[in-house]
């Protein structure tokens, strides 16, 4: 059993002082709490209510093609996610299966309910960590300008080394269905104005974002009939490396499509969708559009695909994904009737859509932490991004370094050739987010070498220099590594010549060339049966790390090239740029990039290239000054 959650108000007599807080218990709050936590950093979670710790908002689902990556590298640093969904999953898929391993991504139907309890209980196992229930209307600063604390609803003021700051879609948050507009956090949840304030206050940069969520069904009343059903993979593979087997019974979703006469009805009242009537000034998610979007943008499409998404075992709520929506309730009725199997479906709960402020993320260094106020660290949906994943990884590093301020040591920062999580926070913080960031498999240069299925062999090691892995995990993770080891000698240790391999019925050049089962498995020229028909010691590597190791065989040429791109990186990357550096001061940069340079202060000449605009002229410009001032 796990231990009791120590939830609930903060009791009048309890300590006040903790080394970090972290304010907001969605995905970012959970993880960076855990982060902070696991470091040993006496950490107090304060959160509105502690009952929505671990809500999923939106989809009741975790992973997906490039999000799965985030998961899997989340799971490798010992975080939540990746364990909590191996609990709560009711449908395993692996998507991609038939492209590329590198970008392939795991995906799981979550049940609401047993996903959010798991984030609860994972979380109440952590004994420096206090869940606090109340809302956080102020920061407190220390007279050099760094944060000390934060200030309760009741007025009292909680202090701590670091704050973390992952306040999701709450901050000034407006719901809008048709031309109803309700101030909210989520539907029934109380938006955040007094902190948001209190942010523009203090001169942090805030802009406005936009994004949906569709109706729900009740699922008594849909047709099957006739639909398509999808079923999850038959082989069930968990995300954490911590999971031996999904025990949750798997379910079945079904695939149906909007009509012509729908998306006629949404274009015949488009003067009442709030995107299009100019009730809404917030950027929405280009990748993740409403369905009056999807109808305008691809007008020729006569159809979208929806899927129905169960919310939980013993929950008849679905989720219809694809038509996330703000039209006015009866609109919304209306739609649901030109959709097949949809056409008696009850209505649960409207779709809606929601406008909260966000703070742009060049204002963050890439440790996460604010670069006006030392101390304040921001994570999750509040930094521009759309996505648990994409939450929780920041959360992740935020916590890390939360937990690293408090005790005086230096940054967590994975960089792009490291992870997607390093991918993410590098995009944000020299680029910002001018529509929700979500992740995709295509932004990470260095695909080939970032893949699920060697995350662990990326992260843990590093993870458990900086202290957020428990010694369970490492010693796992060295078991794991030293079976890889002994799978991978084995392999190349078995040798033939090519009339050997011919005679035993794998085809290969007579070129006299000695090739190792290794070998034959980096060019696809045989089966794991086959090998262990000719050396049977093969059959003594387990069928993970053959997986393992067939993908690393596929990938050794193209690693050998991609390890020189990643030199290369490292190169610009180790050219370090002042935070203080006087962009204004160098004559040879136009006012834009100076403008440009000034907003994002990157961290790096690497950085600085990534910034969209600069040019090769600029950067030379950027490296003559910054060593003109070394040599001064
Ligand atoms: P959240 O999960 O929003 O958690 C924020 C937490 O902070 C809450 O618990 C809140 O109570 C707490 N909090 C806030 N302010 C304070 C305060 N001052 N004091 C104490 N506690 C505070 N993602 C997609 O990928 N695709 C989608 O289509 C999509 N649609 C969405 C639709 C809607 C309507 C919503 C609300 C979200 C949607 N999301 C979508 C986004 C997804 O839910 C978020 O990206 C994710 O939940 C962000 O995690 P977070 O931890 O940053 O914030």
């Amino acid at each position: 059993m796990p231990p009791t959650p120590k939830y609930g108000p903060l009791a009048m007599n309890a300590p006040l002082s903790f080394d970090v807080i972290v304010v907001g218990g969605g995905h970012a709050g959970a993880e960076a709490a855990s982060a902070a936590a696991r470091k040993g950093a006496a950490t107090a979670l304060v959160t509105q209510q502690a009952m929505t710790i671990g809500a999923m908002s939106c989809n009741p689902a975790i992973g997906g093609l490039g999000k799965g990556h985030l998961v899997r590298e989340i799971d490798a640093l010992d975080g939540v996610m990746g364990r909590a969904i191996d609990r709560g999953g009711i449908q395993f898929r692996m998507l991609n299966r038939s492209k590329g391993p590198a970008v392939r991504g795991p995906r799981a139907q979550a049940d609401r309910k047993l996903y959010a309890q798991a984030v609860k209980d994972i979380l109440a196992e952590l004994a420096t960590l206090s869940v606090v229930e109340g809302t956080v209307e102020d920061l407190s600063l220390d007279p050099s300008g760094s944060v000390s604390g934060v200030v309760l609803q009741d007025g009292r003021t909680v202090t701590a080394r670091a704050v973390v700051l992952t306040t999701g879609t709450f901050l000034r948050g407006v719901i809008h269905i048709g031309r109803e507009q309700t101030p909210a956090g989520r539907v029934g949840e109380a938006p955040v104005i007094g902190l948001a304030k209190r942010l523009e206050e203090m001169k942090l940069p805030l802009g406005r974002l936009k994004t949906g969520t569709p109706p729900r069904l009740d699922g008594r009343t849909i047709d099957y009939r006739g639909l398509t059903r999808q079923p999850g993979d038959d082989v069930l593979v968990p995300f954490s490396t911590l999971t031996t087997a999904i025990t949750t019974p798997q379910v079945d979703c079904h695939i149906t499509s909007t009509t012509q006469a729908g998306h006629d009805l949404i274009l015949a009242n488009l003067d009442q969708a709030p995107v299009y009537s100019g009730q809404i000034e917030g950027v929405g998610p280009r990748y993740c559009p409403s369905i009056e979007d999807k109808v305008v943008r691809f007008a020729e499409k006569t159809g979208h695909q929806i899927f129905l998404e169960p919310e939980g075992l013993d929950d008849p709520t679905v989720y219809p994904n694809g038509i996330s929506t703000s039209l006015p309730r009866d609109l919304q009725a209306a739609f649901l009737k030109t959709i097949p199997g949809l056409e008696n479906a009850v209505i649960l709960r409207p779709g809606y859509a929601i406008e909260y402020d966000f703070i742009d993320p060049r204002s963050l260094a890439p440790s996460l932490e604010t670069r006006a106020i030392p101390g304040l660290f921001l994570a999750g949906q509040i930094n521009g991004t759309t996505g648990y994943e994409e939450a929780a990884a920041q959360g992740l590093i935020a916590g890390v370094n939360a937990a690293n301020r408090a005790g005086g040591s230096g940054a967590l920062i994975l960089d792009r050739s490291q992870a997607y999580i390093g991918v993410m926070i590098d995009d944000l913080v020299t680029r910002g987010a001018n529509e929700p960031y979500r992740m995709f498999t295509s932004r990470a240069e260095y695909r080939l070498s970032l893949r699920v299925d060697n995350a662990d062999r990326r992260l843990t090691a590093i993870g458990l220099a900086w202290g957020c892995v428990s010694a369970t995990r490492g010693r796992v993770f060295e078991a794991q590594q030293a079976a890889l080891d002994q799978g991978r000698s084995v392999l190349e240790q078995a040798r033939m010549s090519p009339s050997q391999l011919l005679k035993r019925g794998v085809p290969v050049n007579q070129d006299g060339v000695i090739r190792s089962a290794f070998d034959l498995l980096r060019y696809g020229l045989t089966t794991r049966a086959q090998l262990e028909s000719i050396w049977p010691d093969v059959a003594g590597i387990a069928s993970q790390e053959f997986e393992k190791l067939e993908i690393e065989a596929h990938y050794h040429g193209y690693l050998d090239r991609q390890e020189a791109d990643i030199r290369a990186f490292h190169r610009d990357e180790s050219l370090s740029l002042p935070a203080d550096l006087a962009y204004e001061a160098i004559g040879s940069l136009s006012t834009e990039l100076k403008t440009k340079l000034s907003a994002a202060r990157p961290a790096t000449l690497g950085a600085a290239s990534r910034i969209p605009g600069i040019t090769p002229a600029a950067l030379t410009a950027l490296l003559r000054h910054v060593r003109r001032a070394d040599a001064a």
